[in-house]
């Protein structure tokens, strides 16, 4: 039984808040872009995945079935028609084949999503598992006059599609006219009718090791298509849900609204949901620039930007803490306030077991669950919902301390909706936090680094070493520097 809510979802489309009603009652199909597997996933893209895992497990709670399905880009992931397939490139850069990076980097995303609390979609399917039905899809579009061939490759063809009453530009507010002119002609487009055509089918250049038989020859998939491919087969011709990284909206989206209205003849998404992106000390990430950070290397502390490494979990917290919609700027303060917040909250969570009931409530905790859905219902308003949970936590402090009081009903119940939004929607779990076992292990190193450098003061190299090299080998490194010695893990 789905609760009776009024979610209010915004939708990228038509650019304001709408209630969310499912196409099929109870049921809901979401489909997320995934990464495209050819380098360690980055921490924007970490973001944009926990978004909706956080909107994924609000569903859930509100008692709907969904299905979530997020792909993994395989193949075909070309920055525009010219360039070379990402994931080519890099196999040929490492010398290795295609597929071995595809899997050493899936491995990779799965671990780091995994690390996060993230569930795994309910569907993951790989471009290049639907081959035959993107060759499907590209022959229906040029039976339909959509798309044509030109030398081996096949495009879309975006003026025909907006002359046959398509819209392209819809969901990125641009204007077909506008682009054509603003659009540069780049090497190896002379092949498309107009510069905005964007191509369904490439050819495969003779040393290009990722290829496909098709009707036009051997070539590979365009990147947009294979969205509109595994959407579409997994959850239907309309669906409910389709998300991604705001970067996503144009062009990514916006063809592959044009691709499937081009090939089923109809609105292929409900709610066209988009997450912002992070920023680290006020500026953009980017890899050129250097401004920018591994997830790895965010928790490890092995980076220049913060003072120590952070737990998973606080990281989760901190990106709750914006809107989901919102820029989030990650900062050495942000991120050392949002630790003592964490903390605070789990460790308030974790009393509620210890405290006794009363007879009476003086506290009303059906209202304040009410308050939690109402933040969650408008546009999953996770700082809002984070505030409010702090108010729990006082409550909470007052319950310990018997300056409040709840009967036997509505603590259980407090303790309910404290594990369904903490744990459940928000997606926090307990971890063994600096009081416990980590602060324990940085003894147990403090004192193995004393007894080395006693072991140096009295010459004793073997000793010394030893204590070195075991470390080492346990993946513990020893920095020596003139302010004394550190421990990186
Ligand atoms: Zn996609």
């Amino acid at each position: 039984m789905v609760k009776q809510h009024q979610l209010k979802v915004y939708n990228s489309l038509s650019g304001q808040k709408e209630k969310f009603v499912p196409i099929n009652k109870e049921f809901v199909g979401m489909y997320v872009c995934g990464p495209t597997v050819y380098s360690h996933v980055h921490l924007g893209n970490v973001r944009t995945f926990m978004s909706f895992d956080m909107i994924y497990r609000y569903l859930l709670l509100l008692g709907y079935k969904v299905r979530y399905v997020r792909n993994i880009t395989d193949v075909g992931h070309l920055l525009d028609d010219s360039d070379e397939d990402k994931i080519a490139k890099k196999a040929r850069l490492e010398k290795v084949e295609p597929m071995e990076i595809v899997q050493k980097y899936t491995v990779d995303f799965h671990d780091v999503l995994r690390k996060f609390n993230n569930h795994p979609p309910n569907v993951e399917p790989t471009a290049t598992g639907h081959i035959v039905e993107q060759i499907v899809i590209t022959k229906e579009l040029i039976e339909k006059g959509l798309a044509y061939e030109s030398n081996g490759s096949v495009y879309f063809d975006v003026k025909k599609y907006n002359e046959k009453g398509g819209n392209y530009g819809e969901l990125s507010n641009r204007n077909i006219e506008d682009l054509m002119a603003n659009t540069r002609t780049l090497d190896g487009q002379d092949e498309k009718r107009n510069p905005q055509d964007f191509a369904l089918w490439k050819k495969a250049l003779p040393d290009h090791i990722m290829r496909w038989p098709s009707p036009w020859g051997e070539g590979f998939p365009g990147w947009h298509l294979e969205c509109t491919v595994m959407s579409t087969k997994y959850l239907g011709e309309q669906f409910d849900i389709h998300g991604g990284g705001m970067d996503l909206k144009f062009p990514h989206h916006e063809c592959e609204i044009a691709q499937a209205k081009g090939a089923y003849g109809q609105e292929p998404v409900k709610y066209w949901l988009h997450a912002n992106m992070l920023t680290l000390n006020g500026q953009k990430m980017s890899k050129s620039t250097g401004n920018t950070i591994l997830p790895e290397e965010l928790l490890s502390g092995n980076n220049s930007f913060f003072d120590k490494g952070f737990s998973p979990m606080v990281i989760r917290f901190f990106m709750m803490q914006a809107h989901y919609r919102s820029i989030l700027d990650f900062s050495n303060e942000a991120i050392l306030a949002s630790e003592k917040g964490y903390t605070r909250l789990m460790e308030a969570y974790k009393t509620i077991p210890s405290i006794e009931p009363n007879a009476t409530s003086t506290f009303d905790v059906k209202a304040f669950e009410t308050k939690l859905y109402e933040a969650m219902d408008d546009d999953f308003n996770t700082p809002i919902l984070i505030a409010h949970l702090f108010d729990a936590v006082k409550i909470i402090n007052s319950l310990k301390e018997g300056t409040e009081t709840l009967n036997t009903e509505d603590l259980a119940l407090l303790q309910k909706i404290m594990n369904d939004f903490v744990v459940k929607v928000l997606g926090l779990k307990e971890e063994e936090t600096s009081s416990d076992s980590t602060h324990k292990l940085d003894g147990v190193l403090q004192m193995l680094i004393e007894m080395r450098n006693q072991a140096r003061v009295d010459k004793n190299w073997t000793l010394s070493d030893q204590i070195r090299d075991e470390l080492s080998s346990l993946g513990i490194q020893l920095k020596d520097s003139k302010d004394g010695t550190t421990y990186q893990f």
